[in-house]
């Protein structure tokens, strides 16, 4: 069983030809980290024309050795993510299933992926507890199926990887040598390896007395990171600014971000316990690109060991966006027949917001 998967929901096209016995047959992906990074942020129409650009090369690349008969389906994102980006991904796919008829159409929600990956790198069974923490999301959930996810909470504002990326934007990293070429939750990790984080302070949100308050929020840290830049003159290019100093705000604001989401994987655990469901926490899987965050997998690891908890973390590279992973949740789909399609939809469109499965309120 071969399945291709094509994801375009933000600035990455990417594409891939996964089997169901988890071997990994091709992959391909164009970034366009670089015509954003001026603007300082994504800008949908670039990332729409880009995509439009990269879709026929990087599907060509992963099909290079591939007879398209031995593909069994295409499995395609189509939410959430920017709608634009997601109608590149659909059209395109819908050409490739005008021209090879055999195929079977499998949607895809992105986050649900993002999800489920851990399953195609390890073993891991039904039902675990998943933390999903990227640029556009931070979400805790239990996983209990394919298709069966209850969320215990969200962000509130932004995700974790938007407080990074801002921060790292009005830290200017992208100017300084050391960290010029990553992404911002990358360059501010860098930095804080030598940083000593409590020469600043940064108040992190409290919850609330309700024993379920898995919630984020990074909105009020992001707010105080740019008074204490704004107050301290911390630009990378100011020549008041010695480079311990950045390293220490650095090494701060990622502690302070990781602290935040630490409290909150904590409350879940315990509230498995309260509702009696201790088989939900028996796994903790750990994913998006914040996931990659070393620091983060450290401490979430000692807090995991504490409890007993067994912790996954897929490899860094299937922890940000890819094709893998949307092949991959298309063998799942696809094994169960679960949403496989023998054509496209006349009326398919992507979705800009789709929450990840619903509260977990109405489970217990
Ligand atoms: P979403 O999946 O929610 O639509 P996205 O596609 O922007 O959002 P990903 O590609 O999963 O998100 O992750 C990108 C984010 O991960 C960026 O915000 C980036 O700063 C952050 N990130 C990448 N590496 C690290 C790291 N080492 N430490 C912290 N954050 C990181
Ligand atoms: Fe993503």
């Amino acid at each position: 069983l071969r399945v291709l998967g094509i994801e375009t929901s933000c600035d990455d096209t990417s594409a891939a030809v996964v089997d169901g016995d988890r071997t990994i047959i091709s992959q391909a992906c164009r970034n366009q980290f670089k015509y954003h990074q001026p603007w300082g942020g994504i800008v949908p129409s670039i990332a729409k024309n880009h995509h439009y650009e990269n879709l026929v090369p990087v599907v060509a690349e992963v099909m290079k050795d591939i007879e398209w008969n031995t593909i069994a389906a295409i499995a395609t994102s189509i939410k959430p993510g920017l709608v634009i980006s997601l109608w590149q991904g659909i059209k395109f796919t819908r050409q490739l299933l005008e021209k090879y008829t055999h195929l079977s159409f499998i949607p895809i929600h992105h986050m649900e992926a993002h999800a489920l990956t851990v399953r195609l790198t390890h073993d891991v069974p039904f039902p675990y507890m998943v933390l999903l923490a990227s640029g556009g999301h931070c979400i805790l959930a239990i996983v209990e199926d394919i298709d069966k996810f209850y969320r215990l909470g969200e962000t509130q504002d932004i995700a974790p990887g938007e407080a990074f990326d801002k921060s790292a934007r009005e830290l200017k990293l992208h100017k300084h040598p050391l960290v010029e070429n990553m992404v911002g939750g990358a360059a501010i990790e860098y930095l804080a390896r030598e940083g000593y984080e409590k020469r600043y302070q940064l108040i992190t949100p409290k919850y609330s007395a309700k024993m379920r308050d898995c919630s984020f929020s990074f909105g009020g840290m992001l707010s105080q990171i740019r008074r204490v830049i704004e107050k301290d003159g911390l630009y990378s290019e100011s020549s008041n600014v010695d480079e311990q100093k950045l390293k220490d705000f650095s090494a701060c604001i990622q502690s302070s971000i990781v602290r935040h989401i630490e409290t909150r994987v904590h409350r879940a655990i315990l509230f498995c316990d309260a509702i009696q469901k201790p088989q939900w926490k028996r796994r903790l899987v750990l994913s998006g690109g914040v996931a990659s965050n070393l620091y983060l997998r450290q401490r979430i690891n000692d807090l995991c060991t504490h409890y007993g908890v067994e912790l996954f973390c897929p490899p860094v590279e299937f922890c940000t966006d890819n094709g893998v992973m949307i092949a991959w949740n298309g063998i799942e789909r696809y094994r169960q027949n679960m949403n496989v399609f023998e054509r496209m939809s006349d009326t398919l469109v992507p979705e800009g917001r789709a929450p990840l499965g619903s509260d977990i309120s109405e489970q217990v």
